[in-house]
């Protein structure tokens, strides 16, 4: 069975060619989920998706999705953005995720990826009228980026995408040519992950995650308008340090320099969750080693994913079961 393995995951993740999938209206083996080379979406990256992480809880034999509706809300309004009507209500988008899920008997950690794309055979740069399609795959995953001890990441060349040329708070397919050279140069610079500034030089975030620096006490990341995605875990996370730690929060545009004289710094998604960061081009952050917020937060965020905590119940979708609170 040919395993497709992702690169930076631990070993164990991978998607087979008869993991089921919904494709087009239709559960069935990935290997039948095909498209065509004239695909709209394949030549000029007309296509939005999400990435979505459920987490496994031995005690209760669960599966719970997290932040399931605020992830659907996201791709309805990536959706909009290219035009794009999903032939399904939010509701029904929500329960062919859990189906997947459900049919491939997942009883460990997943990470989910719905996308939708434009896959009219054409070559006319439009976004209408085209055909869409519309896919749900999952795999068992790990890390996406993960070192003991923390990161060591690099500023790079390649500047944010700005709002005006991509919608950043869409997740659109096209927009991670701009993420993959920033994280591909990181990597072959021996760095874990890249970081990129904004066209003005203010800091916007890295290749598929959001940033955060203590600095005096406070937890500071940048503004939803300085071409951030908007991102889930990082609106988890602000809610984290105001209730779950009680430290201010502050989003405004970081510059450069900041970034070298932080105390703290950690990455916030759904792929990296809470990921510290030890190093920025080469320099310590705070002590070197991951600060004492970042694993407050890595420790609340930890609990809260698997349904362990009763105040975020509401972040945890169960697949397998009913909606239940820790406490039952
Ligand atoms: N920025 C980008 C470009 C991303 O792809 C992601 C991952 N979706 C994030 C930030 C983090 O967003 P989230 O917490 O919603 O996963």
């Amino acid at each position: 069975m040919a395993v497709i393995e992702t690169q930076i995951s631990e070993p164990a993740a991978g998607l087979t060619q008869d993991s089921v999938v919904f494709f087009d209206g239709a559960f069935m083996p990935l290997e039948q989920a095909t498209i065509s080379v004239a695909t709209h979406a394949l030549h000029y990256g007309t296509g939005c998706f999400e990435g979505i992480r459920a987490y496994w809880n031995d005690d209760r034999s669960e599966l719970y999705v997290l932040k399931l509706d605020e992830h659907v809300d996201r791709f309805f309004r990536s959706c909009g953005l290219l035009r794009i009507q999903p032939p399904f209500s939010r509701a029904e988008m929500s329960d062919i995720i859990l189906e997947v899920l459900r049919q491939n008997h997942f009883r460990s950690d997943v990470y989910i990826r719905p996308i939708a794309f434009k896959s009219s055979q054409t070559i006319k740069l439009t976004l209408s009228p085209l055909d869409n399609s519309f896919a749900v795959f999952a795999f068992a995953f790990g890390h996406y980026a993960h070192r003991e001890g923390g990161l060591r990441v690099g500023l790079s060349t390649w500047r944010r995408i700005d709002d005006n040329a991509i919608p950043t708070r869409a997740k659109v397919t096209g927009s991670y040519v701009n993420a993959s050279l920033a994280s591909d140069d990181a990597t072959r610079a021996g760095y874990d992950e890249a970081i990129m500034l904004n066209g003005d030089g203010t800091l916007s975030e890295a290749s598929s995650s959001n940033i955060f620096l203590v600095r005096h006490g406070r937890l500071i990341t940048p503004p939803v308008s300085d071409n951030i995605l908007e991102g889930i875990t990082r609106e988890a996370v602000l809610e984290l340090g105001r209730e779950g730690i009680g430290i201010t929060v502050e989003e405004r545009s970081i510059a450069r320099s900041e970034l070298y004289v932080a105390d703290e710094m950690f990455l916030t998604g759904t792929g990296v969750q809470i990921e510290p960061v030890v190093e920025v081009d080469g320099r310590a952050i705070g002590t070197g080693f991951p600060g004492s917020v970042t694993t407050k937060l890595q420790l609340l965020y930890a609990d809260a994913v698997r349904n362990k905590t009763p105040r975020y119940t509401s972040w945890c979708t169960p697949t397998y079961g009913r909606r239940a609170g820790p406490g039952d």
